[in-house]
């Protein structure tokens, strides 16, 4: 059966709740990430409004950059606990109207409404009624893209942002898609990307056009995805997500630092916060990992698995200090530290302690 995908991609999400709990900022440029501290800050852009985006500010950018394109910008930390919030209630107004739901990221969902509606002239009312009530009650704005697949309805979705609706009949997939670089699909990244140009290939339609045993034999398995994907052929499913793998928080240090008290600080205050998540996620966990990377940038991780599952902060606290302690008598300075729980386990409706587990 023929189905009906919508993607919806809420725009600027971070930077747009803040103007919106804060209207002195609408119309500035707003970057919400860390800390600038006048230009030596560490740590990336997280999001930004697109009058920021306008002066070349871009998500994953060092912050220290962003500053020196737009120093007189609106610098705001991540209150991510409250974008939580807005986005629980996004999702929870998606999800009615959708037959299957998947939400992908914060800001992000899939719907199939295959079923919902019958053709592609009720789906973009439906879209619109979707934007119109998420405008009504949350004061926010998305872009949506319609489309026989994941695929279509994702990259439709970008292609008008901010407050977009694009839609993408079956029969109107390839003239869609040709035209477009090939980093739209995801997946390409700057590598593949790379490789591909090397061949003269710069367009999703060139791609298509590839004889896809060349792809096979140049990427493998994923060269065959590629070049489905290229042609607007995308199977895969509309579904919830599984439960969580991980959980875990990182941090970079303001300096580089080889300093045991700043770096027990640091990572009692990490435990504490990874700690705080798992409680409230209702898990436990079984598996605990460090992750440093050093000033020249080489990254370790250090795990240990315990015997049962738990959910004690004193036993996460205790082996994540044992796991730190090889990167203290090193002689290179720590850049950044994170801590990480797996093998998550749900605590179900009726167990409200490890007790229970024992
Ligand atoms: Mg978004």
């Amino acid at each position: 059966m023929m189905r009906i995908i919508l993607h919806v991609d809420m725009d600027s999400f971070f930077s747009s709740i803040e103007v919106r709990e804060n209207p002195e900022y609408a119309g500035k440029p707003v970057i919400v990430g860390a800390d600038p501290k006048g230009g030596k800050g560490r740590g990336v852009v997280s999001t930004c409004s697109y009058e920021a985006r306008r002066h070349g500010v871009r998500s994953g950018m060092p912050i220290s950059k962003a500053y020196r394109l737009i120093p007189h910008a609106v610098f705001l930390p991540v209150n991510y606990e409250f974008y939580r919030r807005v986005s629980q209630n996004i999702m929870a107004i998606l999800q009615k109207y959708a037959y299957k739901f998947q939400q992908v990221s914060i800001d992000e969902a899939y719907l199939d409404v295959t079923g919902k509606v019958k053709d592609y002239k009720e789906a973009e009312k439906l879209a619109k009624k979707i934007k119109a009530e998420i405008k009504r009650k949350e004061k926010l704005t998305c872009s949506i893209g319609i489309g026989p697949n994941k695929l279509v309805a994702k990259i439709a979705s970008d292609v008008n942002k901010p407050n977009g609706l694009t839609i993408v009949k079956p029969e109107e997939v390839s003239q869609f898609l040709s035209p477009l670089p090939v980093r739209c699909i995801p997946g390409v990244g700057p590598k593949t990307e790379a490789i591909l140009k090397d061949k003269g290939i710069k367009t999703i339609g060139q791609l298509a056009e590839m004889d896809g045993q060349l792809l096979i034999s140049e990427f493998g398995r994923w060269g065959y995805e590629l070049h489905r994907l290229a042609l607007g052929i995308d199977e895969r499913e509309v579904r919830e997500r599984k439960d969580q793998k991980s959980i875990g928080r990182e941090t970079t240090f303001e300096h580089d630092t080889l300093e045991p008290s700043e770096i027990y600080n640091t990572l009692d205050e990490l435990t504490k916060k990874v700690s705080e998540d798992i409680q409230r996620k209702r898990y436990l966990y079984r598996t605990i990992t460090l992750k440093v990377r050093l000033e020249d940038f080489t990254t370790y991780t250090r795990s240990r698995t315990l015997e049962h599952h738990t959910s004690n902060l004193t036993t996460l606290s205790s082996i994540v200090r044992d796991l730190s302690r090889e990167f203290l008598d090193k002689e290179k300075k720590i850049r950044l530290l994170g801590v990480r729980v797996s093998g998550l386990l749900k605590i179900g409706e009726n167990q409200t302690s490890l007790a229970d587990f024992s």
